[in-house]
């Protein structure tokens, strides 16, 4: 089990033909990490030149509980002169967002420091890791959830105009939790990690996809990283809901090492496909009309069944009837975020009609098929799983209608240039027509 960590801070040859360089450099995992935390920062900004001992502990109301005042007190007590920063809640309350106005605020109360050390889990971490991205200087989280693949990963998802955005950011040199800690979060959000996870081999599959229709970048070492910890959680998803600390564990190892996944990848290619793009469009719906969502992962692990369901009809498709692409977006679905993501959509439209003929070529079809089917899991194991730890599995358990969910999943090949499971699906003319029935049989 602890055997993950020794990826961390080692650099290869790699079989893909790139030579990485894993960053975090060092994964703290134990009853001791807020003690440690001070001399691991020391290490962090030792890296890079000037160090410095002004610190940042970033976090909301609740983790500031979790283990942020901790974090404060140790760091105090190491020698740090300390900035607290509570970032706020939303107006209309309910958790903070991460979006360019709440960062704009707190790059202002963050003052001169070296160092930020966000305490909480997705917003708080991305708000943490973009703000140190801007200054040049690095972020060490202190995981309080095993809810998300954010805390290695160097990516950013902020919404940008209504939109969820994805930028590029730097990983961070070091990750910190306490099992207690991650024992003691809520358990939606450990579900929700879950949930997160079992996008993987779906995601994989999409980014597989990419590399054998356009000849895009693939690493199959990204892909097989966290096949050593996934049988912790995966086997035996109830040990979640127990609490186990080796199920906890496996789990928190598969969300870093997928964020590793993403830098080895230089995107977020291998943990985010088609079913990504159906949470994010439920997001989006949201900002639009003001109704709530759930959490990223718990709408990741519905659309996971979902694009299992879709790839294993796609792949059963034996004589493909290839139709024309949408060559638009559906403009009236998405009223004032129309502009944006028909521009996002634009970038798309040539790969659809490179797609389609590269398929229709003689035995193609069949090749492409042979190539795929191995990497999907059957919906019914994902929906098996996600039952057994008690994490959300239908439109119901997120909070939402059949009808709405729908609608994201018709509309969210649209929202970015990504080509996935979604589009694949529309171009054989089987995407809108089976959407209905996958919703009402899989969500
Ligand atoms: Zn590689
Ligand atoms: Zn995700």
């Amino acid at each position: 089990m602890a055997n993950y960590r020794d990826i961390f801070g080692t650099s290869f040859d790699c079989p893909c033909g790139r030579r990485h360089q894993i960053e975090p450099r060092e994964v703290v995992y134990g009853d001791d990490a807020i003690g440690r935390l001070g001399e691991v920062c020391r290490r962090a900004v030792s890296i890079r030149q000037g160090g410095g001992n002004r610190v940042a502990v970033l976090m909301d109301r609740r983790t500031q509980q979790a283990a942020g005042a901790a974090a404060v007190e140790a760091l105090n007590r190491g020698g740090w002169t300390v900035r607290e920063i509570l970032v706020p809640d939303r107006a209309r309350g309910g958790s903070p967002v991460c979006d360019d106005a709440t960062k704009d605020t707190l790059s202002e109360m963050l003052g001169q420091v070296d160092l930020a050390v966000p305490v909480g889990s997705g917003v708080v971490n991305d708000l943490g890791k973009w703000l140190a991205y801007e200054r040049g200087m690095p972020f060490v989280p202190f995981a309080t959830a095993a809810s998300m693949t954010g805390y290695t990963s160097a990516n950013v998802a902020p919404t940008l105009r209504g939109i969820k955005s994805l930028l590029r950011a730097a990983p961070p040199p070091a990750v910190l939790s306490a099992p207690a800690v991650l024992r003691d979060a809520p358990y939606e959000l450990t579900t929700a990690g879950l949930g997160d996870m079992l996008a993987r081999p779906v995601s994989s599959a999409d980014w597989r996809l990419n590399h054998l229709l356009f000849g895009d970048y693939y690493c199959p070492r990204a892909v097989s990283l966290v096949a050593e910890v996934e049988p912790l959680y995966i086997r035996h998803p109830e040990d979640l809901k127990a609490r186990k600390p080796q199920a906890i564990e496996g789990l928190f190892a598969a969300l870093l090492l997928t964020g590793v996944s993403m830098t080895m990848a230089g995107s977020s290619a291998p943990a985010s496909g088609g079913e990504h793009m159906i949470s994010h469009s439920l997001d989006m719906m949201s900002d639009t009309d003001g109704v709530a969502h759930d959490l990223h992962g718990r709408q990741v692990g519905v659309g996971s069944v979902l694009c299992a369901e879709l790839y294993r009809r796609v792949l059963a498709t034996e004589l493909p009837q290839w139709t024309q692409p949408p060559g638009g977006i559906d403009s009236a679905f998405w009223g004032k975020l129309a502009e944006p993501v028909a521009q996002e959509y634009a970038q798309k439209v040539p790969r659809l009609r490179h797609a389609a003929e590269a398929l229709a070529q003689g035995g193609a079809w069949d090749r492409f098929r042979e190539q795929l089917s191995s990497l999907i899991p059957p919906p019914q194991s994902l929906r098996a799983c996600l039952t057994a730890a008690g994490a959300a599995r239908s439109a119901e358990d997120l909070g939402c209608s059949k009808a709405r969910l729908l609608e994201a999943f018709v509309h969210a090949g649209q929202i970015r240039s990504r080509f996935t499971i979604l589009d694949l699906a529309a171009m054989l003319g089987l995407m809108p027509a089976l959407a209905g029935g996958i919703v009402e049989e899989w969500a």
